[in-house]
């Protein structure tokens, strides 16, 4: 058996091999040591007394599927090998085949999956003029590909579309895949150099008949985000803790389904970038708001869908149960209303394009299925009454077998007139009729006499053993007949898939919208003007997270101004914990915002539409992967100068920290320089090298700001005003004596400052 075991194994040797024997699945040697851990659950050893005694855990057969999960979700592989012939027949050991391949990439266990995630399994090709990418996601039939034509793009569409597992060609380079594990640690990667239909149709026993039609990727259609935009603006997680709340999809996800929650976070990490689609989405959410009825009927109607997307996957897969399927019904139930209410608005013409309310998918499965079926399909009670005269009828006999009989014994005894004739029951004959042997003489010709005891004697009769056939085969029937019933009703919604994923998508959508509008309601946002020049006006902005945060103070909105006449960049300076990053993380948000189609914090906006946006903040993260501060810092300002264009935004909070201050100085120099001059791209540029607002004398673009404190009795208090100008000396000490530094040693600063400032050597 171990022999057998050897050589299934090392036909996979990267997964976990979870091996049937009897009722259990074993795994052994390493693959045992490994999950006992991830499961909790004990390890043992076969052959104790070997010398070489084998390492083995085990999970009941029956409940495997959450192991499997829980192994999948550590970011495991894991093979399935069941007995693929009888046990009871087999000569020798029984035979045994990997029946299934369970990887991140293609798990549709809905108590594994995030609900609110895209779960992409994605397929890189190397081409001669770079890569192709394919993205699957098999829970929701989201299928996208495209070409790629540098490295640095396809890890962009990664970072957009964030796959769990990967399937790469032996032939990419070694410092590829590593710089992946790095980039992506939570994606598996897998070698694969078939196509991704390959993969699944391998580790997928079921059919994947419900992918959709192939989408192209963003690129081109939407805004290239690179990760480190991506963390620094904290769009889908914080950079602290990662948490989801406290992101700007935290904030912006007001969504009733899962799959609305799944769009929002895909439209913010893919805004747009074409002016017809921008203004559709914001007329949406204008006509939504402008009907606060439709507005809240609609998301009332949204909170009793369920994840239909999903749930139509798991339907073509063969993997839906009865509850999967009353919850399709019941999703279903809203929409004919719901598309009634929307045909009058203007919203994405949401109202046309629900085409189909699927009313006949619903009548047939609330005709076939109980309100609430049990989640196993093979114990019964799925199906309705009256659904199925068969099943009625095994039903009533195995129910109500006990009546049946007792019904018999009336007729039989009102038709001998033998009133104290029974029907028993026993194991050797099953049902029979007892008759005392002082009423032996009416006993009718057609009784079969089976035994003779001391006092009376036993008869079947062919109705009572047809009967008694019925009974006992009922239940076994029954059960059979239910699963029947239930696979036929999955079998024809599954040809309805294409329409039911169609209309789920319209749904995701208004989801999604609702969930703008609605939050652009509670919280003030208005509509921004999105226009084709390099404007950029934000009268009365805010920071959409920090305004909401509790603080001692209010939060004081900032007009931004970088227009074409204003200049391209602005410098700005102030003492730390003024509010510089705060205001710049904003300018940036607001942007992402308006092109994703919402509503932004300020009095009004006027946005030049962005073709990307740049970050330069910070370098926690990037410490922790053991890449000094500096290299990062030059890194991204690399990629900036070489990247940005006259559309794109930059902000920089920061550059040149960790050198010399001579060097940091002339690096921050000359990059400001460059972008004002040559990139000429929108930028915000904060730094506290006060020698670099000089730049605004010689340059015309360069415009001086600062963040006003003001300073009391030898306190500054934060006013939080962005005014033009730059700020005389940064309060560092100030900022010191705040953070709580020993008064000693503030006082000792401030003396050696003074020095400084007036040239005395120390
Ligand atoms: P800096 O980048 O200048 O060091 P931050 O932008 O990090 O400062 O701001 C520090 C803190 O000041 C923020 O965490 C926030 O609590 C507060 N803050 C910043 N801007 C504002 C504002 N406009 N209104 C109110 N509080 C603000």
């Amino acid at each position: 058996m171990l022999k057998q075991y050897a050589l299934i194994k090392a036909e996979h040797p990267d997964s976990i091999l979870m091996y049937r024997l009897g009722d259990f699945y074993e795994m052994f040697f390493d693959d045992a040591v490994e999950s006992s851990k991830i499961l909790g659950i004990t390890l043992t050893t076969r052959n104790r007394n070997d010398p070489n005694p084998v390492p083995l855990c085990g999970v009941p057969f029956h409940a495997v599927e959450p192991y499997i999960a829980k192994l999948v979700d550590a970011g495991k592989r894991v093979a399935i090998c069941d007995q693929v012939e009888d046990p009871a027949t087999a000569k020798g050991v029984v035979k045994r085949e990997v029946t299934r391949l369970v990887t991140p990439g293609v798990i549709l266990d809905a108590t594994t999956l995030d609900a609110k995630r895209d779960n992409f399994l994605a397929a890189v090709e190397v081409k001669d003029d770079g890569y192709d990418l394919a993205v699957v996601d098999i829970s929701t039939g989201r299928h996208e590909a495209g070409g790629c034509s540098s490295w640095g793009l396809l890890i962009e569409e990664l970072t957009r579309c964030e796959p769990r597992e990967i399937l790469i060609p032996t032939s990419i380079p070694e410092g590829h895949r590593q710089e992946l594990a790095i980039r992506f640690p939570a994606m598996l990667q897998t070698s694969w150099s078939d196509g991704v239909m390959a993969y699944l149709e391998q580790t997928q026993r079921g059919s994947i008949r419900h992918l959709q039609e192939v989408r192209p990727l963003g690129g081109g259609r939407t805004m290239r985000l690179d990760e480190v935009t991506k963390r620094n603006l904290e769009l889908v997680t914080t950079l602290q803790g990662e948490e989801r709340t406290g992101s700007l999809l935290g904030l912006l996800d007001r969504t009733k389904t899962a799959m609305g929650g799944r769009l929002l976070r895909s439209w913010i990490l893919s805004p747009l970038l074409r002016h017809e689609e921008i203004a559709g989405r914001l007329d949406a959410v204008e006509a939504l708001m402008g009907t606060p009825a439709t507005l809240a009927t609609l998301t009332e109607s949204l909170a009793a869908v369920y994840d239909l997307e999903r749930i139509a996957s798991r339907v073509a897969m063969g993997t839906a149960n009865a509850r999967d399927c009353v919850a399709l019904a019941r999703s279903l139930e809203p929409v004919p209303a719901m598309k009634a209410l929307l045909l009058d608005l203007r919203i994405q013409n949401a109202g046309l394009r629900i085409q189909d309310c699927g009313e006949d998918i619903r009548e047939r499965i609330t005709r076939t299925l109980v309100d609430d079926p049990p989640i196993g399909l093979r114990d019964g009670g799925i199906i309705r009454d009256g659904l199925s005269p068969e099943l009625d009828e095994l039903r009533k006999i195995a129910h109500h077998g006990k009546d049946v009989i007792a019904g018999i014994e009336a007729k039989e005894r009102e038709a001998t007139g033998i009133s104290s004739l029974k029907v028993r029951f026993n194991k050797v004959f099953g049902y029979f009729l007892e008759v005392t042997h002082t009423h032996r003489d009416k006993v009718p010709h057609h009784y079969i006499r089976k035994q003779t005891l001391v006092g009376a004697e036993r008869y079947i009769t062919p109705e009572l053993k047809e009967y008694e056939e019925k009974v006992l085969g009922a239940e076994e029937k029954m059960l059979a007949l239910e699963y029947r019933l239930f696979c036929e009703l999955r079998d024809e919604i599954a040809t309805c898939v294409r329409r039911l994923q169609q209309t789920a998508r319209v749904l995701a959508e208004l989801d999604a919208l609702a969930s703008l509008a609605v939050i652009a309601r509670d919280s003030g946002y208005v509509r921004p003007e999105v226009v084709d020049d390099m404007t950029l006006e934000i009268v009365e902005g805010r920071h959409p997270i920090v305004e909401r945060m509790p603080m001692q103070e209010r939060f004081v909105p900032n007009d931004v101004m970088i227009g074409d006449a204003e200049g391209r960049l602005m410098m700005i300076t102030g003492p730390n914990m003024a509010g510089k990053s705060t205001v710049m993380r904003q300018v940036a948000l607001i942007c992402l915002m308006a092109q994703i189609g919402s509503y932004v914090p300020a009095r009004r906006a006027r946005i030049g539409l962005v073709d990307r946006i740049f970050t330069r903040i910070g370098a926690a993260d990037a410490l922790a992967r053991g890449q000094s501060t500096f290299m990062v810092e030059m890194t991204e300002a690399a990629v900036i100068l070489r990247e940005a264009t006259r559309r794109s935004l930059v902000i920089i909070d920061e550059i040149g920290r960790g050198t010399s201050t001579f060097d940091g100085l002339a690096i921050a120099w000359a990059v400001a320089e460059d972008l004002a001059t040559r990139v000429k791209a929108r930028t915000l540029f904060a730094t506290h090298y006060h020698e670099l607002t000089e730049l605004a004398d010689t340059l015309p673009a360069v415009h001086n700001f600062h963040i006003a404190v003001r300073e009391e009795k030898g306190e500054i208090i934060f006013l939080r005003r962005l005014l033009p100008g730059s700020t005389p000396h940064s309060f560092g000490i100030h900022v010191a004596k705040l953070a709580g530094l020993p008064a000693d040693v503030i006082s000792r600063a401030n003396h050696v400052l003074k020095e400084l400032e007036r040239g005395k050597p120390l």
